[in-house]
């Protein structure tokens, strides 16, 4: 009944409006639309469905925004409506897992997908996953095989473990320990060891999953062999250690090594399973890297089982890996959550082409992307930042200033969790000092909104891109030139 009314104020405001409002029936019916020329050509390449969805859906958006009075005719144009259908429509094809620049500093970022996976791993996904494979399948005999056997030698070898299986994430991994080990029983652990790993990753909630009973010894900083010896009981089922990755307990502190603990757990005839976390296969101090326990130490120590990620310091696909006593490992592998678990067949030949590099540890460093990345000369990063500043300069004057700057790095996802790395890079700084807390905050949303989002980190006032995880500079200064537009736009509108 209002609607004579509201098309007269329409009407003035479409007077005094250099950009004069469209109505709701101005808009074209859908298939006007479909017909039009560009529009069939849209369809024709993309097929019906989708475009006449989109085109659907782009009507509705404009009928509400003309229903609100905010609808310039202009955008209902021909030109305009194919050119907004377009942009739909490879909106909607495009994936929305992409690939980012990490310039955080931390080299194995969970947020950013961990590891990158080497050349090798991604060449037996390539070559297998679109193609039959022997999976489950044992060539030999004929007959039905076991995933696990694809891996399980090369584990033992790389590990020193008797036996080995895998499953789909280390928290699995500890989790189906747990189930199938200490079910309706007691777990043994220092206070100073209940980790979270962020999430809902908290080592008493995984037990309590479990169906696993937490004993907890000691005190958060002081753990001594007297307090689990008084901690064992007819209900014990295992005593367990958990590698206290993503922090460090320090000053008046005491902890009981696997060493220490494996002839009382020997004594009183229970497994000692180790939660190592991030799990190097290799002697990260051979390559001027913080030391970090290895699973071959910790089966050298004693433990009857060692868990550990696939994707942290290991380098490979997201996976979790169980290596110890046979015995044991036959026990995990039989419990039900194991096939609810199981490592998935593309993960499982990304593992399998990771730990085949391991043969050849003179390469590692090479060709394992994570060590490369960890023990990328400080140099060579100062280099890259020195040719990309200039560029980067140029695309943010007159608003920011570009610095290369010295930096400190981490290993990241809970690795190693004091230590930095030295880095290089690049801090820019807004010329402005008003308003330079927004300024940054602008220039990340820039960087997150190229067509490679570069994702740094702000610290100190300063917008840092730490370099040490960009080895190919083109894919940085190839897109700083749509900085420039960005910032003008910005500054429009500020
Ligand atoms: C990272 C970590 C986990 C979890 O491993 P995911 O592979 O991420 O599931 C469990 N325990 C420790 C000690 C860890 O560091």
């Amino acid at each position: 009944m209002k609607r004579p009314e509201e098309s007269v104020v329409h009407g003035s405001q479409a007077l005094a409006d250099p950009r004069p409002l469209a109505q709701p029936q101005d808009l074209p019916a859908l298939d006007k639309l479909l017909r039009q020329p560009e529009v069939a050509a849209l369809a024709a390449e993309h097929g019906h469905t989708l475009v006449a969805g989109a085109a659907r859906q782009l009507l509705a958006g404009l009928r509400s925004q003309a229903l609100a009075d905010a609808l310039p005719s202009s955008s209902i144009e021909p030109d305009a409506l194919a050119t907004a259908l377009s942009r739909r429509v490879h909106a909607r094809l495009a994936p929305r897992l992409r690939r980012v620049l990490n310039l955080t500093g931390t080299v194995i970022h969970t947020n950013l997908g961990r590891t990158r996976l080497p050349r090798a791993a991604l060449e037996q996904i390539q070559a297998l996953m679109g193609a039959s494979s022997n999976l489950e399948y044992d060539l030999d005999s004929g007959g039905r095989g076991d995933r696990d056997s694809l891996i399980e030698g090369l584990l033992c070898e790389l590990t020193g473990a008797e036996a080995a299986t895998v499953v789909n994430n280390n928290a699995a991994a500890v989790l189906l320990t747990l189930a199938a080990l200490a079910a309706r029983k007691e777990v043994v652990v220092s206070r100073g060891e209940l980790v979270e790993i962020g999430g809902a990753f908290r080592m008493p909630d995984v037990m309590k999953s479990a169906g696993a009973r937490l004993v907890e010894v000691g005190t958060t900083n002081r753990t001594h062999p007297a307090d689990y010896q008084r901690a064992i009981g007819p209900r014990t089922a295992l005593l367990m250690k958990v590698h206290t990755s993503n922090y460090a307990v320090q000053g008046f502190t005491a902890a009981v090594d696997e060493a220490a603990l494996a002839p009382l757990a020997r004594a009183h005839g229970l497994p000692l399973v180790t939660d190592l976390g991030s799990g190097a296969l290799i002697d990260m101090a051979a390559w001027g890297l913080p030391a970090e326990p290895t699973p071959r130490h910790m089966i050298e120590a004693g433990c009857d089982l060692v868990t550990f990620s696939g994707d942290k310091l290991l380098g490979g696909p997201q996976a979790g890996l169980i290596v110890g006593r046979k015995d044991l490992v036959t026990r995990i592998r039989k419990h039900p959550l194991k096939r609810a678990l199981r490592l998935g067949k593309l993960p499982l030949a990304a593992l399998e082409a990771t730990l085949r590099l391991y043969l050849r540890p003179e390469r590692l460093a090479e060709e394992l992307p994570t060590l490369r990345l960890l023990t990328r000369p400080l140099a060579d990063i100062a280099a890259m930042a020195s040719a990309v500043q200039p560029a980067l300069q140029a695309a943010l004057a007159p608003r920011y200033t570009v610095e290369c700057v010295p930096l400190q790095g981490q290993i990241g996802s809970g690795s190693l969790p004091v230590e930095r790395l030295a880095s290089a890079g690049l801090g820019i700084v807004p010329v402005e000092k008003k308003g330079a807390g927004r300024a940054l905050q602008q220039l990340a949303e820039a960087l997150r909104a190229l067509p490679t989002p570069v994702i740094g980190r702000i610290q100190d006032e300063r917008l840092l891109l730490d370099l040490r995880c960009l080895e190919e500079a083109h894919l940085l200064t190839d897109q700083i030139g749509l900085l420039r537009a960005s910032d003008r736009r910005q500054q429009l509108s500020d």
